[in-house]
């Protein structure tokens, strides 16, 4: 298939919290070192390590800090949990800030949960000494909103199969947009860029993906640049949110279509059997792709030859087997 012959063979750039990678920068002297990120994922990816507690001076070991609501103005805060008056909070923006310049240039970001830097979200804010888990770590915080299309993801949740599969997913996608937008795309490019990618997106939501359908009809009387920067918007919410089971059986039953004068009764009962117990649960994601890879490679598609769908990351990877 072709999108294989493009698969990335470059390792993509991806920002992470310096203790997932075991650098022992943690309050303590101690670090966090998750083995599928540090292992299986630094085949693919490139890890570029930061902790902004570092950057910012507190050295190791340090006094622990945490997210408190200010009661005189309901602002959340990062203090000392023994030193209230140890305030980094401005420390952490600024650092935050200072990092933009390699952060463009990232196609994700894995950040360590539940830091009141680092976390992405449900960090513990305290409040009359009664936390309530509804915070975001300064530096996360910071880095999403000036990146607000970057996918990032915490490390806890990479133990979710779905949560796993969605991130790996996005950061090919936005890897292969940003490869796009480096070689200066014409019109053409990012028709094809769509074409390629329609599948996915009809796997995460039907109306988000006709929505992007029509922003592409209109490529002409857009501006590129406005393009670019809707149809981005677009896309990267469009997959934030992991496809469904019943979205995926919908394109399964899509492609199944394009099979259909080129099989015989008995392989078209097998394919249709096979959606069918992917549907009920029986049977992972990777089993009815598999079999569709098999018909396609007998009597191939340019359509779906070309599209990301049936492998939207490297297969060593497996994260079609467990979902
Ligand atoms: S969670 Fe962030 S701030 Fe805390 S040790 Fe890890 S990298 Fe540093």
């Amino acid at each position: 298939m072709r999108h294989s012959e493009t698969m990335t063979t470059v390792k993509i750039p991806i920002g992470i919290s310096s203790c997932l990678l075991g650098e022992r920068v943690r309050f303590d002297g101690g670090h966090k070192n998750n083995s599928y990120i540090a292992g299986t994922l630094s085949d693919y990816f490139e890890f570029r390590a930061f902790c902004p507690e570092m950057a910012i001076g507190l050295g190791v070991p340090r006094e622990t800090i945490r997210l408190v609501k200010d009661e005189r103005d309901g602002d959340t805060r990062c203090v000392g949990v023994k030193n209230a008056e140890m305030d980094v909070t401005s420390r952490l923006k600024t650092v935050a800030a200072e990092q933009s310049h390699w952060v463009a240039h990232l196609s994700g970001y894995i950040f360590k949960k539940d830091s009141p830097s680092c976390g992405m979200e449900r960090v513990k804010v305290y409040f009359n000494s009664n936390p309530e888990r509804s915070g975001v770590g300064v530096y996360a915080g910071e880095l999403m909103e000036e990146f607000p299309c970057l996918p990032t993801e915490e490390e806890g949740r990479l133990g979710d199969a779905g949560l796993r599969e969605n991130f790996i997913k996005r950061v090919f996608m936005y890897d292969r947009w940003r490869q796009m937008i480096a070689r200066g795309p014409a019109r053409q490019d990012f028709v094809e860029f769509h074409t390629r990618h329609k599948l996915i997106y009809m796997s995460h939501n039907q109306n988000g993906a006709r929505a992007l359908g029509r922003l592409v009809a209109s490529i002409s009387t857009l501006s590129q640049e406005d393009f670019a920067e809707e149809y981005l918007r677009q896309m990267t919410a469009l997959v934030k949110k992991p496809a469904t089971r019943k979205n995926h059986v919908n394109v399964l039953q899509h492609i199944q279509g394009y099979l259909k004068r080129k099989l015989d009764a008995e392989d078209r009962q097998e394919l249709k059997e096979t959606i069918d117990q992917y549907r009920l649960g029986y049977l992972p994601l990777i089993v009815p792709i598999t079999l569709l890879k098999h018909h396609f490679r007998r009597e191939p598609d340019e359509f779906i030859g070309n599209s990301y769908y049936m492998e939207p990351h490297p297969k060593e990877l497996m994260l079609t087997n467990s979902i």
